[in-house]
């Protein structure tokens, strides 16, 4: 990047944090919310040197998708941010970040819960996690079949270095701008799960982690609790 060209990538993204936190206040007052909304910045693809000004500016949150790529920038991340993992995860990476993220939000089978359990004790951790639902039950993706929900969120407990915090959910993307129907199937889902686990100490579930570019409004009207935003922020990528 050349000074005058990063100036005013940075200056972009400057302006893009103010709308959206804007937007989020917005959202938040049409619903008559008082609770916290936390922003996520997913920073795949992004320049460590952008994400940093990210951080700078109030996104102390960040979300990473991969694990070689968060490996390879996380030097250079000023700040101390707090960092979730938010991507698909093999059982066989999880190693790589257990002591590296704060919460990792693609929980999605008994087989990754147990690997995290098992790595979170051997580092002397304790790791927070949430459940990713296949809330369009897409056969194309990731993520617990709703109805399988209650069995694994049972399991769970089960796990000592683990914690449930709540759900995760990438909904179908519909032409029509309607995830709406699936954000509020994902806040039933979550209000249900809240309900079970309330007052029991092995779950603090207070997350719903859902929204991002292009819902993120909607998602907060619906009862989102983080929004997970990359291209709104940052720009558009050139791949995914
Ligand atoms: C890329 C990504 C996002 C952000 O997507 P945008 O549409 O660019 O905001 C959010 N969540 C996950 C899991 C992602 O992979």
């Amino acid at each position: 990047m050349t000074e005058r060209s990063s100036d005013s990538k940075l200056s972009v993204v400057g302006d893009n944090i103010k709308r959206i936190e804007e937007n989020i206040e917005k959202a938040k007052q049409e619903s008559g919310r008082t609770d916290t909304v936390r922003l996520m910045g997913v920073t795949k693809t992004v320049d460590p040197e952008i994400v940093s000004f990210s951080v700078r500016n109030g996104v102390t949150l960040l979300g990473e998708n991969r694990v070689q790529e968060f490996l390879d920038k996380r030097d250079r991340y000023e700040g101390s941010p707090e960092v979730h993992f938010i991507g698909g995860l093999q059982t066989n990476k999880v190693k790589y970040i257990i002591d590296k993220v704060k919460m990792i939000h693609s929980a999605n089978s008994e087989k990754l819960i147990a690997e995290i359990d098992r790595r979170a004790a051997a580092a002397g951790l304790k790791m927070d996690i949430l459940i990713e639902v296949n809330i369009g039950e897409e056969e194309s993706k990731s993520g617990v079949m709703p109805d399988m929900l209650d069995e694994l969120t049972a399991k769970v407990a089960e796990y000592g270095n683990v914690r449930l915090r709540g759900l995760m959910a990438i909904p179908p993307v519909n032409v029509n701008g309607s995830s709406e129907i699936y954000f509020e199937k994902m806040y039933r889902l979550f209000t249900d799960l809240c309900a079970r686990t309330a007052g029991d100490g092995r779950y603090l579930t207070d997350t719903l982690s859902m929204g991002m570019s292009g819902d993120y409004e909607a998602a907060i009207r619906h009862g989102s609790t983080l929004v997970r935003i990359g291209s709104a922020l940052y720009g558009q990528r050139i791949y995914r």
